[in-house]
């Protein structure tokens, strides 16, 4: 059995919400929903000042380390840090 990988998302694409009908990213932390392109491009939230793809990365290094580090998530905005123990403790 292959180690289970933890369903740790913190955003998701809307299809046909977006300017001229294209996708939309919704931010699972603030629940923010942004249509700019860019956003949904670079799987990013303004409003956490976060890309996805490195939340992702940081909550499977914690994973793998260990639980929590304040240390490492100092850089984080308190939300974000919320959001991020959850998933770990799923
Ligand atoms: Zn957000």
């Amino acid at each position: 059995m292959s180690t289970p990988r933890p369903a740790i998302r913190s955003y998701e694409i809307l299809e046909g919400t977006g300017a001229v009908g294209g996708q939309s990213i919704r931010c699972l932390v603030c629940r923010h929903t942004s249509h700019n392109a860019n956003d949904v491009h670079h799987r990013y939230c303004a409003h956490c000042a976060l890309f996805h793809d490195e939340f992702t990365h940081l909550a499977v290094w914690l994973l793998r380390h260990g639980g929590d580090s304040d240390e490492f998530a100092a850089g984080l905005k308190p939300e974000v840090r919320d959001y991020l123990r959850q998933c770990l403790r799923r």
